[in-house]
């Protein structure tokens, strides 16, 4: 390591910018953040600097370098797009002792400004010592997708605790320990899942005693239709934290995939027309997994509100007080509409969507209205019924239908047709479950699979290695 990375204070410091285009702008922005006074040098301006300038955010000195500047500034930033003005500002660096930066340019900078990742009051900072810009903002990506969006109050919630933690525990090591268990155990599950008041009060149980074995807990969490990138960064999360994972058959071998290696998987599998487990087993398997501590995920197919059970398992889950977290996922309807290329709504063809169940009998009548789309989940064993109901209820033979199977996979079908002819099509192309079907002038749209080619992934592992 040929640099030492510094978090540097600049509150009421006096900073200097030279240059006036975006990338001044961006760096003005990050100076101001940190509390530092800025004058910007250049003599033209872009929109954004003007605009800080016009409220007196920032000092400007409308003119071209002046190495005068220099003496009187802190710290020095040469944003433009001229090598010799930047070498310049770094020779004036020189002479007058000033640390300076000058964009994309290392040869002509005493400190860099690292790539970073913010969950204030936690940082993280990036360099690669300027030998690979792109693999750091890839790295940075990484982090922002595992970091939890609510670190930043755990690490607050720890300021606001400091000073009392260390008047009751004197011990060093202790100290340490106890805070590991903090940071690893109840007290961030509380703060990560966003029950603040809970972590407040566990905080409060832990320093008073010893500490309480961890309380288990179940995220319902949705597992989305099938393609894992569709998971939210949540889910992702809380999947890789589980101690035992509850999974439905709708949830993909994707998906599991990304688990944590050595969580423990239960199946409740629900074959059409067989069930592994009843609800009831199901609902007391979880209560008694995190009674025993431990922190279960409840994966399901799709979100967990939809057709999915979600409301009965966080029924039981809080008649038995268990500590319960929903993370949302996206239900079949969404991820099938997507991948298909149909627009759920569209201001010329449809002005309502309605998600139903073709499992049950339905009240016809009520999706009459030619402007709603429908989209109808586990209705493939009942095509025919179904749409022979809605043409007798109304609704034209030639209304648009789409079927979509096993939507967002690699072995997504799309078939399409008419109401008219939806099920016969469907029949002769073999269509099985799991599959949804769409109904409406929208349906019209579909196409077969309008995936996203994947990006490739580098492999960091490698590239670090
Ligand atoms: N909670 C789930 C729905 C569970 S009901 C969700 O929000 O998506 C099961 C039904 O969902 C299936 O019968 C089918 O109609 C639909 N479904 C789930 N995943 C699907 C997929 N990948 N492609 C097509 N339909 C799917």
């Amino acid at each position: 390591m040929d640099q030492l990375p510094i978090f540097l204070s600049l509150t009421g410091r006096a900073c200097l910018v030279v240059g006036g285009g975006a990338m001044a702008a961006r760096r003005s922005r990050q100076l101001l953040d940190a509390g530092a006074r800025v004058t910007v040098n250049s003599p033209q301006l872009c929109d954004e600097v003007a605009q800080l300038a016009a409220d007196g955010r920032i000092a400007h000195v409308a003119s071209s370098f002046d190495a005068r500047l220099v003496r009187g500034a802190y710290l020095v930033i040469a944003a433009t797009d001229d090598p010799a003005v930047n070498s310049s500002v770094h020779a004036a660096g020189e002479r007058y002792g000033r640390l300076v930066n000058a964009v994309d340019d290392p040869a002509h900078s005493h400190f860099i400004m690292p790539a970073i990742v913010e969950r204030a009051p936690v940082v993280v900072a990036i360099s690669t010592g300027g030998a690979a810009p792109a693999l750091a903002r890839r790295l940075r990506e990484r982090l922002e997708a595992w970091l939890p969006s609510r670190l930043g109050r755990l690490a607050a919630l720890a300021r606001s605790w400091r000073s009392t933690v260390k008047a009751s525990i004197v011990g060093g090591n202790e100290r340490r320990r106890f805070w590991e268990e903090v940071f690893d155990g109840e007290v961030a599950d509380h703060v990560l899942a966003g029950r603040d008041a809970e972590a407040q009060r566990a905080l409060g149980r832990a320093l008073n005693g010893p500490l309480p074995q961890r309380r288990g807990s179940v995220a319902l969490v949705g597992a989305g239709p099938g393609d894992a990138d569709l998971l939210t960064l949540r889910a992702l999360r809380l999947l890789q934290d589980a101690d035992v994972i509850v999974h439905d058959r709708l949830v993909s071998a994707d998906v599991l995939a990304r688990a944590r290696r050595d969580a423990e998987l239960i199946y409740a599998g629900k074959a059409p027309g067989r069930q592994a487990m009843s609800q009831d087993e199901i609902n007391a398997t979880l209560v008694r997994l995190a009674r025993a501590g431990r922190r279960v995920v409840r994966l399901k197919g799709g979100d967990p509100f939809v057709f999915g059970r979600g409301g009965e398992e966080l029924d039981a889950l809080r008649v038995a007080g268990i500590d319960v977290e929903v993370v949302p996922g996206i239900t079949a309807a969404l991820g099938c509409a997507a991948s298909a290329g149909i627009p759920l709504t569209h201001r010329a063809h449809a002005h309502g969507l309605v998600l139903v169940t073709g499992h049950e009998d339905l009240d016809y009548a009520s999706l009459a209205d030619a402007g709603l789309t429908l989209a109808i989940y586990m209705g493939s064993g009942r095509l025919g019924t179904l749409t022979a109901s809605l043409i007798a209820h109304g609704r034209a033979h030639s209304t648009p239908a789409a079927l979509v199977e096993n939507g967002t996979t690699e072995r997504e079908r799309v078939v399409t047709g008419t109401l008219g002819d939806i099920a016969r099509r469907a029949r002769a192309a073999g269509i099985g479950s799991p599959a949804l079907l769409f109904i409406g002038d929208v349906a019209r749209y579909a196409k077969s699979p309008v995936r996203a080619a994947r990006q490739p992934d580098i492999r960091l592992e490698q590239a670090a290695g």
